[in-house]
């Protein structure tokens, strides 16, 4: 990934088309168990179900996205499928990642560490224009509420990321999820 759009233009990330029509490659990060596969499923197939989650991983899933000013963004979304554990492969994951979403379980402190650990890792490792979400999921437990809403604005805002409280289960915020990670892509020049 040398060029100066990084993971948008090159070929490791399917490259683009052109300035109108976006193709990205997103990769999801986090602790298993914090809902990457349900947002996922939620975003590309309007559903909940938890247990759908071997279809996925493979390869992956792809979604396109249209914008205001018609621009088309398309994702390939790829999921750890359980893959965690292996810290060694993720180098390889997020490689020509030009989006990066972290998720953590809004219930789960451990997640929320966990989420500032992979934020870590891609300031050193991933691109270096990615476009990074900080996601709070199952914001639909708030009963069960460990991680108060302004500890992830807070440490997105330092960390320039994006960020945002979904719930995968209800559909809160997926959409706008990816929506604002669209509108934050660098722009390819249509010279
Ligand atoms: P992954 O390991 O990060 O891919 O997590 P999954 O997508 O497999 O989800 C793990 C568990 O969390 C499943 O049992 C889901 O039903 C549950 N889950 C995922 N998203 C939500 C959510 O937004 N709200 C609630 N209440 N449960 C969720």
């Amino acid at each position: 990934s040398t060029g100066r759009l990084g993971g948008l233009n090159n070929s490791e990330s399917g490259g683009v088309a052109d300035a109108k029509n976006l193709r990205v490659k997103l990769v999801l990060l986090g602790d298993s168990g914090v809902g990457k596969s349900c947002i996922v499923l939620r975003f590309v197939r309007g559903q909940f179900d938890p247990t759908s989650k071997v279809t996925i991983g493979a390869s992956f899933l792809s979604q396109t996205i249209a914008l205001q000013d018609s621009t088309t963004v398309k994702f390939e979304i790829w999921d750890t499928a359980g893959q965690e554990r292996y810290a060694a492969l993720a180098p390889l994951y997020y490689r020509g990642a030009a989006v990066a979403v972290i998720v953590y379980d809004i219930t789960s402190p451990e997640t929320f560490n966990k989420a500032q650990y992979w934020v870590k890792e891609l300031q050193k490792h991933g691109s270096p224009d990615i476009v990074m979400a900080l996601v709070g999921n199952k914001a639909d437990l708030e009963e069960k509420r460990e991680v108060p809403t302004h500890d992830g604005i807070d440490y997105a805002e330092k960390n320039g990321m994006f960020f945002i409280e979904t719930s995968a289960k209800t559909a809160d915020n997926i959409n706008q999820l990816f929506e604002e990670i669209a509108k934050r892509l660098p722009r390819p020049s249509s010279s």
